[in-house]
């Protein structure tokens, strides 16, 4: 059985906790796009991690976990991560795609140099690389993994890449060039530091499909930074939907049984964009901020405040619809429990009209957030893990998002930790 789980807003609503605790009924977890640029916190009894590239299953010595080939592999970062779970004494099983595609140090100033020559036109990138990263993938000059073990072949496509690069280092960005030797050094020590974990992830979940393993897809942000369907391009460049999961880890579409679609009881956000639930007065933003999550709404990769916002029904169902979702994970609860009433956002005016669904970027931007309130419940609910013993307003709040989703809510998750699940 093939199961994904994907978020339905942008991303950091709690994929991470959900995918850990899902993950203990499962043989394989894959993660099958993005890179370090984003992270899932996750708590459990090792100790609090922020994942970036390690998949969520990583914390269960049984499991398999693969780093797919949609994936940006950044091999410092990943390092580091792999240091910090054997430091916490954790023995784990890891694969990584040869196919998987390895992100250079020209990527990152890339990003930093296109950042800065956009000024107050930039997108907010965490310039982790990724754009500059996925350009070369589909200008079909990037390196995939296997690719690091053939010397002649590397040296070869490495000189013909940096003579490309180091012209827009030179003349766009006025910044030195770089020596493709010097990178070259640089990637056989990658090829040394990964060469244990090397496989063919995809002939590996086409034999345990086969095998009826369980395997969980995990996808990295959400609908709304999909490339394609987000807010372009306030996007991220690879497609966070159920429907890449099949292609970014190398398995027949028709195997992904179930879509288990993760929301958060509010909305946050990073980087530029429009945000048409935003809370734009600072203290009542501040207020739900430093509430969120399990330390605030602030990235686990970047440390930056997330812009935050109250739920927004037209996204989340486009998000929802998007995905695929067979069923939905509502998170965070817990965090909306100071509010005396709970605003909700149910539909957008543009133009003096009412609309119920998503729009383009241009539209979002000059929309305005049409607001019904929902009475809050005011007493903590930590703690609580069957869905009756919920005050009587947030079982409210639930099935008013589930009716406006269309889709079942199965799962509550109120609080951070990983018993912190309410099953419905
Ligand atoms: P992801 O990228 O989707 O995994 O999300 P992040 O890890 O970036 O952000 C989710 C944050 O919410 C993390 O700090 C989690 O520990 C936290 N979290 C997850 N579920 C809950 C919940 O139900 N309640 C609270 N208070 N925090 C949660």
């Amino acid at each position: 059985m093939v199961k994904a789980i994907v978020g339905a807003n942008w991303g950091d609503e709690g994929k991470g906790k959900i995918t850990d605790l899902c993950a203990e009924a499962s043989d394989i977890v894959v993660r099958f796009q993005g890179g370090a640029n984003a992270g899932h916190t996750i708590i459990n009894k090792y100790g609090r991690f922020a994942l970036h590239q390690l998949p969520s299953g990583i914390f269960h010595e049984n499991i398999t976990n693969i780093i797919g080939n949609g994936c940006a592999l950044n091999v410092e970062s990943l390092m580091d991560e792999i240091d910090s779970i054997k430091s916490a004494g954790i023995n784990f099983r890891l694969l990584i795609s040869e196919r998987a595609q390895v992100l250079l140090p020209h990527h990152v100033l890339l990003d930093v140099y296109e950042e800065e020559r956009l000024g107050n036109k930039a997108f907010g990138s965490t310039k982790s690389g990724i754009a500059p990263f996925f350009s070369d993938k589909y200008a079909k000059i990037g390196l995939q993994v296997w690719e690091l073990f053939n010397d002649e072949l590397l040296k070869e496509k490495l000189e013909m890449m940096y003579e490309k690069v180091n012209v827009t280092l030179k003349y766009l960005y006025n910044k030195p060039e770089i020596n493709f030797m010097e990178v070259y050094g640089i990637l056989k020590g990658y090829a040394k530091c990964i060469k244990d974990y090397v496989a063919d992830t995809s002939l590996f979940l086409r034999n345990a499909i086969k095998e009826n393993k369980t395997i969980l897809l995990e996808g990295q942000l959400g609908t709304l930074k999909d490339t394609d369907h987000g807010i372009y391009p306030y996007v991220t460049s690879s497609s966070t939907l159920a429907g890449y999961a099949a292609v970014g880890s190398g398995i027949p579409p028709y195997e992904i049984k179930d879509i288990l679609c993760i929301t958060k009881a509010y909305s946050s956000a990073v980087g530029e964009g429009p945000f048409v639930s935003e809370i734009l007065d600072p203290t009542e933003a501040e207020e739900l901020r430093k509430r969120g999550g399990d330390k605030g709404e602030y990235g686990a990769t970047t440390g930056r405040p997330r812009r935050v916002g109250y739920f927004d029904t037209v996204a989340s169902r486009y998000g929802a619809e998007l995905q695929g979702a067979t069923e939905v994970c509502l998170t965070c609860l817990d965090v909306l429990s100071y509010l005396d009433e709970i605003p909700v956002c149910t539909a957008y005016e543009f133009e003096g009209r009412t609309y119920k669904n998503f729009l383009t970027t241009d539209k979002l931007y000059a929309s305005k957030p049409v607001f019904e309130k929902l009475k809050g419940w005011k007493c903590s609910i930590k703690g609580i893990r069957k869905y009756e013993d919920l005050p009587a307003e947030a079982k409210a709040y639930v099935e008013f998002i589930e009716k406006e989703i269309g889709v079942k809510i199965t799962m509550v998750s109120n609080g951070p930790a990983r018993e912190d699940i309410i099953y419905r």
